[in-house]
This record gives structure tokens, C-alpha cells and sequence, in this order.
């Protein structure tokens, strides 16, 4: 996609938030007024309410308004790169749908920006209005992420941000599939320059950030950026193996100095177990990333855009009639 001067784009991610969009382009548009050129380039991440159909009135309505949709739910980070992929401004900057992500904070951001800096982050404070789980794990994941892989990213990084054209274009760079992209843009470098912020209360609807969809952003992020679990292996490895050794002479004593040679029955029980459970572990960390390159070895497309703003509006108006309708049963007989 080529890069037009000048131009700011604004890329949002959606899931099922038909309420938020209206009130958020309006936002952005105050916000933006002052500026030239600017696109919003809304990414719906295969929604199943009416999000698609708000798109396309949106972008009717106002030539600044443009959408992709997924052909189904690819999740929040691939909504972020197809946007990074699509976006054509000299600067891009991504906010969330829902106004957690204060758009009175973008005037910042691009000040920042024009200042020199590629990198323009934004870091939540701690605030009592998320949840105490939010907090939480939010705190300790990245508190992991910190001890297994060499990436310095800090607490309550959010996904609020702007990157300059240069640092776009890297990132497209990245062939894989599976990209954690708080990890890559600390990763890549450049000049950065940190913003703190205090989120705001979601405006509509509730989070589309399950518990699941969670745990497996933080399997992710760990998993991309870092090989360091693999070496688990080893290290107990060898402390299974100095605990045998121990074991051994121990029993050698055993049966040379004493009668008792059955009484270990509990211990070899307990080892044995132990071994077996360890080996679990092990066989299921390798097999996490050996799986991972087998997606990757595949080389399928990260996502897949079914409709956009810029083809013509065709079957978007579709609707199944009745439930049945989703269904044809083909008989040979009749
Ligand atoms: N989102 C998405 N795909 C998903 C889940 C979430 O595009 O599978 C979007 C969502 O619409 C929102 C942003 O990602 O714009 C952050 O999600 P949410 O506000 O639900 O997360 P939370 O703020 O609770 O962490
Ligand atoms: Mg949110």
C-alpha cells in the first residue's frame, strides 16, 4: 500500500461493537479536524452482530472512513497488522474501539512524533477502575515475559500507539505467523518515546477479551519472542539426573551394607511418577513449539479480508431469509 505525505491513519480494531463505532468516529473526526489528512481505518475482526453494516454506513457517509472485514474472528493482533498492512498514512496510530484508549491523547502523539520520535507508546497506569483480575494478571504476565525473553516491555503496555512510517514497514517485514507485536516493536528498536495515560471506562458492551483469547495473547507472546522454556528441559534434566546419581549410591550401599534391599518400593514409586510427570512437561513444551513451526512451515495468510470499504457494496446486504436457509440438503432422488 503506498503512503500518501502527510497523511495520519487511525486504525481500530472491532469485535462486536456496533454501539462504540458511531460515537468513536465522531470523536476522532472532533479530534482530527485540525489536521490535513487523515484516514480511520476500522479492521472488523469477523463480528457477529452489526458491526460490518455500521461500517459501510459509516463510510458512506464520510469519505475519511475506511474498513476491512475478516471473513471470521482472526483475533485482536491480526486485526492490528491487517491494519498496519492497509494503512497508508506517514504515521499510524491504533486505539482500541471501545474509548479506553482516550482519543484526546492523540494531539500528543503526533506532537511526539514531529518531534522525531518513530516510536510514540502509550503505558496505562495502574487504575482502580479495571477490574483487580485485569490488574493482576496483567502485572504478573508481563513480570514472566520479562524473566524468560530478553524484550524490556512494561507494565500495562497497551496496544495504543503510533508508529512512524519507517517502523510500519518493518513490521510488515515480519514473515510470522504468530506475531506478538508489543514484543515486536520493542524488538525492532528506533527512537521511542513513552506517554502515560489513564484508560478510560469502556463505552458500550462488554470486553471481547475472554479469559481464553487472554491466556493464549500471553502463550504468544512468550512463545514468539523467546526459546528460553526449551532450556527448562535440560536444567531438570540434569537435577534428575544428580538426584539418580544420589538415588544410586544410596541403593548400592543399601545392598552391600544392609539386608533391607525391598524396603525402597515407596521411593522408586515416587520417583518414577515424578520422572513421568516431568516428562509430560517437557514433551509438552517441545511440542508447543514444534507445533508452532508447523504453522509456520505451512505459510498460510495470517488473515483473510472478505469486504472492504473500497469494493462496491455486493453481497453485504445478504441475509439468510430463515435458519433453514443455511442449510441445502442435496438429495440424489429428487
Ligand atoms: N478485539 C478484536 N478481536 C478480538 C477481541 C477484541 O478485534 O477477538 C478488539 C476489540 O473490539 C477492541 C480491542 O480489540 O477494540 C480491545 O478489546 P477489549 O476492549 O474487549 O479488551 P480489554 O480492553 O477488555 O482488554
Ligand atoms: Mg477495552
Amino acid at each position: 500500500m503506498k503512503s500518501y505525505p502527510g497523511m495520519i491513519s487511525l486504525i481500530v480494531p472491532a469485535f462486536n461493537e456496533e454501539e462504540n463505532l458511531p460515537v468513536l468516529v465522531h470523536r476522532l473526526m472532533a479530534i482530527m479536524e485540525p489536521y490535513d489528512s487523515y484516514e480511520i481505518l476500522i479492521i472488523d475482526d469477523g463480528s457477529s452482530d452489526q458491526t460490518r453494516y455500521v461500517l459501510r454506513q459509516l463510510s458512506n457517509a464520510y469519505p475519511v472512513v475506511r474498513f476491512l472485514s475478516f471473513s471470521r474472528n482472526f483475533g485482536h493482533q491480526m486485526a492490528l497488522r491487517a491494519g498496519y498492512d492497509n494503512a497508508r498514512g506517514e504515521a499510524v496510530i491504533c486505539l482500541d474501539a471501545d474509548l479506553q484508549h482516550p482519543p484526546e491523547l492523540i494531539p500528543t502523539l503526533i506532537a511526539k512524533w514531529r518531534q522525531g520520535y518513530e516510536v510514540v507508546y502509550t503505558v496505562r497506569q495502574a487504575d482502580p477502575k479495571l477490574s483487580w483480575f485485569k490488574r493482576t494478571t496483567s502485572k504478573y504476565f508481563y513480570r514472566l515475559l520479562r524473566s524468560v525473553s530478553n524484550l524490556n516491555i512494561e507494565d500495562g503496555a497497551a496496544d495504543f500507539r503510533l508508529l512512524d512510517r519507517k517502523v510500519v514497514n518493518t513490521i510488515k517485514e515480519f514473515k510470522e505467523n504468530d506475531l506478538f507485536l508489543r514484543g515486536a516493536i520493542s524488538w525492532v528498536g528506533f527512537r521511542q518515546c513513552r506517554i502515560l495515560y489513564e484508560p478510560a471506562a469502556r463505552y458500550a458492551g462488554r470486553s471481547k477479551y475472554s479469559f481464553r483469547k487472554m491466556l493464549k495473547l500471553a502463550a504468544m507472546g512468550i512463545t514468539s519472542f523467546s526459546t528460553r522454556p526449551l532450556y527448562l528441559s535440560v536444567l531438570l534434566g540434569f537435577g534428575m539426573s544428580f538426584f539418580a546419581l544420589l538415588f544410586g549410591a544410596e541403593a548400592t550401599y543399601e545392598y552391600f551394607f544392609t539386608n533391607a534391599t525391598v524396603s525402597g518400593w515407596t521411593t522408586l514409586v515416587v520417583l518414577s511418577v515424578l520422572i513421568g510427570g516431568v516428562q509430560f512437561i517437557m514433551i509438552g513444551i517441545i511440542g508447543v513449539y514444534l507445533g508452532k513451526t508447523f504453522v509456520e512451515v505451512k505459510g498460510r495468510p495470517a488473515y483473510i479480508i472478505s469486504d472492504t470499504s473500497e469494493i462496491e457494496e455486493t453481497a453485504t446486504t445478504w441475509q439468510p431469509t430463515s435458519q433453514e436457509d443455511d442449510v441445502l440438503f442435496y438429495s440424489p432422488l429428487t
